[in-house]
This record gives structure tokens, sequence and C-alpha cells, in this order.
């Protein structure tokens, strides 16, 4: 039985001087296929290489009929090549010939010739071709010949990637360059232009043969080690600010960090003569090939984690880092990561991010608040964007759409050219009117507020024209942090808006946690519940941990001493819920007096309306309260029964809707009749429509986005708000679902910019 010659060391050594030496690639590739034959003990040696994604020819050979070399050619899938290229994983066969898939090519001569190996040349997991060896006796390839096949496929990987192989660009080339048109989700809104960032930059190995194996050896170790003690880390401090990752992804990263076998493997492949870069990515390639083929789809799912932790080691190994600390950074990146956090986000240079594409994510993530608050256009659930991306390639995020284009055509470039011309044109508008106050036609003052949370936030509430924060929600400060925020830490917070926004108005929400917002470090998430929107949270669990509350009273207070102070409580379902929170507001005071602190110079209290059941004790409740708020998004979801956050039933019912307008109707009129302040500030106070319906049902006071207060403003000075008064009795008694067309044709027919 022949044996291979000297093993894989040997003929890596050789390749190495094949390599070295001044050449074309065509007479490298030419030499090579011999040096393996020989090595191997075959008489057939030959590589063939991807065209296109569908086509493969015969690149050389050693031992088939030379005149078939650029003339054989197989389609991905046909035949054992076609089929370990379609596939991506080897083939050991002593009788290739009885096999399904084997289709003879008379023009090779490859008739006589009974045994076949063959693997496929991988390059950072793509397959670019497949190298095979042939055997006229039926051969019995080891598993050790395999995998030194496969070792040296990689090497053969960066012969071809080197320029020079394909003297004209191949159809492969082509086909990569083509555009590529990707749907995903829309998470924060705008337009961007500008060059792809990989967030976390692939690592490409290009030195693959090892000088000295012992060192490479060593280096491999202190690297595995290296990065079990970053994991531990992040899982320890569970700095979710820094980790985009869940902590369910990090236990992965550990279990498979620490798996003997893994690193195992990559020491052999070490042994074979590979650098310690290589040996990782050489394993890769086999754990990839594995999980593709696994009929459990968890496994499957796992092979996306596998590739980051590779690639992680592949960064430890090479010094590549995260492409935020990166110098040059282009001037309009779009960045593209699977998911990140919120500090990794902003520890991008703000002025040169454009836009963020995420492939995982959710729109209330707190990566998405961030971006929003930015304002950075942003489309997540971008399924396998990395796959069809490299970096400095030109991209388009439409976050308006959730349309992402990769390498857009001249004729896309234009229209979004265009698009973003258009917005610019509207944004002067808006900023032309930044200092004029919301007054309509017939002379009706509306307030405007925005909503805000994070210090990122604050510069926006001069720059859009605000009268001042008509909700600030303390809970962002505690979503991104990596533990609970110290007494002091919410007092520089609470202090920095206050001296901000200076006389403009501020309202703070108290913690609104639980449901969808969730503090990892509170154990909060071991409380599986069927409901989450109707479980503990906001009020509810602070009420059952008054020391959280009092907590955030005592650092309010703090921060506002000698200034105006109003504060809100979020979902509060009955009046009782509202005074026992009041109670803990005068307990907090009264502590203030007792230690000689000084006292706010006004304080004015009160609640959001986010649950219907308040909505019906109105006449208990506002005797009691300084103001209120409502909080639509969650009122409405309670409302009509249906999942805000379930696209399936999210947009099923209308706002604009007889049942809510009235709804809403009965609230201002209540509020009128006790006199006391209402506002509106959930996300339906930022369409122009809706904030123009809002108006025409009474509300004075809205709550939006600050990227929505030129667009509402726009809309209320073009406003007549009496005739529109008048025009919207008649929608409310109508069986009709939504009376939305009612009121655009209104506004059409009005001239209402809207
Ligand atoms: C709301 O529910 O409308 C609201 C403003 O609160 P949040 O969106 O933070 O739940
Ligand atoms: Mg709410």
């Amino acid at each position: 039985m022949p044996a291979s010659v000297g093993g894989p060391r040997v003929l890596l050594r050789r390749l190495r001087e094949v390599m070295a030496k001044p050449e074309t690639a065509q007479k490298r590739l030419d030499e090579i296929v011999v040096l393996i034959a020989s090595n191997m003990v075959a008489e057939v040696c030959s590589v063939y290489l991807k065209r296109s994604t569908t086509d493969l020819e015969l690149f050389a050979t050693e031992g088939l009929k030379p005149t078939a070399v650029h003339h054989t050619r197989l389609r991905v899938g046909e035949g054992l090549v076609g089929d370990i290229a379609a596939h991506a994983r080897p083939l050991n066969l002593a009788d290739a010939q009885s096999h399904p898939a084997f289709a003879y090519r008379p023009e090779t001569g490859e008739e006589i010739y009974k045994s076949l190996m063959g693997v496929p040349i991988l390059r950072s997991g793509r397959v670019m071709g497949v190298l095979v060896v042939q055997n006229r006796t039926k051969r019995h390839y080891t598993e050790e010949e395999v995998e030194a096949l496969q070792t040296v496929a990689m090497v053969l990987a960066e012969v071809v990637a080197a320029a020079g192989l394909l003297d004209a660009p191949s159809e492969l080339e082509e086909e990569e360059a083509k555009p590529f048109y990707l749907q995903g989700s829309s998470f924060a809104e705008g337009i961007a232009l500008g060059h792809a960032v990989l967030h976390e930059p692939r690592v490409h190995v290009t030195k693959l043969i090892a000088e000295d194996t012992d060192a490479e050896r060593e280096r491999l170790e202190r690297a595995v080690y290296a990065l079990r003690g970053s994991i531990d880390d992040m899982l320890q401090t569970e700095d979710l600010s820094h980790a985009g990752e869940h902590r369910e992804v990090l236990q992965t990263y550990r279990m498979f960090a620490n798996d003997r076998g893994w690193l195992q493997r990559m020491s052999e492949a070490v042994n074979t003569g590979l650098t310690a870069e290589a040996a990782v990515e050489r394993v890769q390639n086999d754990t990839r090939a594995r999980l593709q083929r696994a009929a459990d789809p968890y496994l499957r799912d796992r092979l996306h984690d596998f590739d980051d932790l590779a690639n992680r080691l592949l960064r430890q190994l090479t010094g590549v880092t995260l492409s935020s600390v990166s110098e040059d950074l282009p001037v309009d990146a779009i960045v593209i990561a699977r998911n990140m956090g919120p500090a990794e986000l902003l520890d991008y240079d703000k002025d040169r991010l454009r836009g963020l594409v995420l492939e995982e994510g959710a729109p209330n993530a707190h990566v998405s608040i961030v971006a929003r608050a930015l304002g950075i256009p942003t489309v997540g659930r971008a399924d396998e964007a990395l796959d069809h991306v490299e970096s400095g390639e030109a991209i388009i995020v439409d976050g308006d759409t959730g349309e992402i284009y990769i390498r857009p055509t001249q004729e896309v470039i234009s229209s979004y050219s265009e698009k973003a011309r258009f917005r610019a044109k509207r944004q002067e508008q808006y900023q032309a009117i930044r200092h004029e106050p919301a007054i309509s036609q017939d002379q009706q003052r509306i307030s405007l507020f925005v909503n805000a949370g994070l210090q990122v936030d604050l510069p926006h509430v001069a720059e859009s024209g605000a009268e001042g924060i008509g909700l600030f929600r303390t809970e962002l400060q505690f979503m991104i942090a990596a533990a609970l925020p110290s007494l002091g830490d919410q007092v520089e917070l609470y202090s920095a808006v206050l001296d901000h926004v200076g006389d403009m108005p501020v309202v703070f929400r108290t913690l609104d946690i639980g449901g969808d917002k969730m503090l990892p470090y509170m154990n909060l998430a071991q409380l599986k519940e069927e409901n989450p929107a109707l479980g503990w949270r906001a009020i509810r669990i602070s009420l059952d941990r008054p020391a959280l509350l009092r907590h955030q009273l005592r650092a309010l207070l703090t921060a506002a001493a000698g200034r105006e102070l109003r504060l809100m409580f979020p979902m509060v379902a009955e009046v009782a819920e509202y005074q026992r929170a009041r109670a803990l507001v005068d307990k907090e005071l009264a502590r203030l007096d007792k230690f000689g602190k000084e006292r706010p110079s006004k304080i004015e209290v009160g609640t959001m309306l986010e649950v219907p059941a308040l909505i019906w004790q109105l006449d208990a409740l506002l005797p009691l309260v300084d103001f209120v708020s409502i909080g639509s998004n969650d009122l409405l979801q309670f409302l009509f029964a249906s999942d805000r956050g379930n696209p399936r039933v999210a947009t099923r019912y209308d706002l604009l809707s007889p049942a809510v307008l009235s709804f809403f109707r009965h609230v201002v009129d209540k509020c009128a009749e006790y006199e006391t302040p209402v506002t509106l500030c959930g996300e339906m106070s930022g369409r122009p429509l809706e904030a123009m319906a809002l108006v025409g049902l009474g509300f004075r006071r809205i709550s939006m986005s600050p990227a929505a207060i030129g667009p509402v403003k726009l809309m209320v000075r073009s406003l007549d708000v009496g005739k529109l008064e008048t025009f919207m009795e008649g929608l409310m008694k109508l069986p009709d679902g939504s009376v939305r067309p009612q009121l655009k044709a209104y506004a059409e027919a009005e001239g209402i910019s809207v």
C-alpha cells in the first residue's frame, strides 16, 4: 500500500520553496501538483478552480491529459469534484467509479483511475476550488492523508488568491462585485450613503507555513489562554455595556473555548507545519463543514458562534482590533455587525459614523435606542449581511424602509442622492423655523417637547427647537450600565440634564423596567413571565422594592436642589398606586429637611396614563396630581389587546380610529374640567398626521423624538385648529376601523403639511 513520503511537514517546506521562486502563478500551480502527486504517491493530482459561482475549471494537473487543462469544465454539484465544491467537504473513495455522483470526462483520460481523494480549497470559509489526487489501484487513503491534503489546500488557496493567477478578472470576481439587495427591519430612521466598515474585521491569514513549529504551538496556547481569560472577564463583570452578546452567547463561547478537543485539533494542525493562525483557520474550516451538515438546527445555529470565536482567536494572534478603535475609519462609515452593545456604538467617532447595519438585534434593544438618539440610520435583522459585503465597499442604508443596497448601481445611487438632497432641504426648512413657536394659523399655541433618556440626547433638545423635555426615560441609564448605577451616578446624570436645559422644563419619569426593558444585573430575566407586558414591571416593581425608587427619588431631589423638579410614575393602574408612590416622595422630602438639605424650588408630581383602568378613575386621580402624560405606546396596546412588539398585530389596528379618538377626547375633557395639564408622549405624537389629529382633539402639549419636532411644527404652523376641531367632531361616531383616509384628505384639501 503506498504511503505519503515524509508527511505534510516535508510537503509544506517544499511548497514554501516553490512559492519563494519568482514565477507566474500558473507555473507555480503546475509545480505544486507535481510535488503533491509525488509526496502523496498518487498518479494524479489536479486543481480545479471556480470560474463563477456555478462553474469549475481544471487549472493544473499531473497525470491527466495536459490538453484538458483550461478546457475541462464542471458545474458545481456535478460529478465528484463538483460535489466536493458544492458541500465544501472532503471525499475519500477507494472505488470512485462506483459512486453515484461519478461523472466521466473522456478528454481527461481519467477512466483508468479507481480511487479518489479530494478536498475543497477554502479561503476564509469560501470555496475557491477543489484539490484532487487519484490512484490506479483501489487505494484506501488514511484520515491523516485527508488532513494533509486539506492543509495543502489551504496553502493553495493563498496561491490562488495572490494576484496574477487569473489574468482577466474571473467571472466569480465579477459576480461577487454585483449589486446585492437585502431587506431588513427599520431600527432608526434616515438615509445613509457610505462605505462598509466591518465592526469585527475579518482576519485573512496570509502566513500559513511555520518556520518554527514549537514557537507556533506556544503562540497558539498563549492566545487560547488569553481568549478564555477575556471571555471569563466579560462573564464575571457582566459588562453588557461592552458586549452586544447576551449572556447565553458568552456562555456558549466559554464552553467552546474550553473544549479540549478544539485546542487539540489546532495543536495537531500546527504539528503538520502550519502557523498558529493557519491552524485556527484550518480547524475552523472543518468545524464549518461539520456544522453545516448537522441535522440539528441548534447545532447549525452554533456555527455563527464558532466563527465568531475563531475570529476572536485570530484577532488575538494577529493583533487586529475592532474597527471602532481604528484610526482610518472612512468619513462616511457604515458599520456592519452581527450585533453590538450601546457602548460599542458610542466608541465610534460620531462625525464619521453615517449608518449601522445589524444582522440581529431588536428595535427596542439598547443599541437601537442609542442609534436613534444619535440620529444614525439603522437597519437590523439583516440576515447574512456579513456574508455579502467586504469592508470598503459602497453601501446604502435606508432606515425608513429597512432596505440595504450593497455595491449599488449608479441608478440606485442617484435616486438615493436625490432622496438625501430632498431630506437636507426639508431639514433646512425645519432649521429656519427652529426658533419660531408652534403657533397655528388661528393663533393656537401648541407646546412641543422631546423625549430623551441619555446624555447623548441633550444637545438635541436645543437643536430641535423644542420647549423642553416632555419625557425623560430614566431607565435608559440603568439599561446601558454594567451594574446598578450608584446614587452618585444618578445625581450626576440628573444634574447634567437640568444644567443643560436651563430654564426649560424636564419631566423625569421614574424607573420603567421589566417587560421588554430588562436589567441583566437585577436577575429580572430569571423571572420568566407568560405576558411580560402585563407582568411585574414599572411602578409595580418600584412599589414592591421601594428602596430602589427611594434611592432614585433621593437622586432627583438632590440634583434639583434649588431648582424646579417635575417627576411622574410609569404604568400606574389605580389611584392607590399613585398615592403610595407619592407618599415615598414626601418621605424623601422629609428626609431632606431632617438633614438640613435644600429642597427643589418647586416640585410637581404626576403620572403616566398607560393603563386603561386609570382612565376610568380620572375624577379621583386628577385632584391629586399636578399633571398627567399619556403613554400611547402602552395605552393603545392594552386598549386593542394587541402587542406593540409583535409585528403580526402591532399595526393591525389604526390609532386614527373612532375608538381611540373618543377615548382620548374623554381624557382631554376630564383634564380640562380639573384644569390638569395633559401631555401625550408616545411615538404617535411624532408623526405629523397623528399629531394633527391630537391637536384637533384638544391636546396642546405633545412630546416626541427630536427629529420629529421640525415636521410637526411645520404642520402646526399650517393648521387652522378651530376648523379641524369642527371637522373631527364628525369622525368620532363613524363605524370605520380607521379614519386615516378622511384625515389625510382633509389635510391635503386644507394645504396642511403632513
Ligand atoms: C408609552 O408607553 O407610550 C411611553 C411613552 O413609554 P415607553 O415607550 O417608554 O414604554
Ligand atoms: Mg410605556
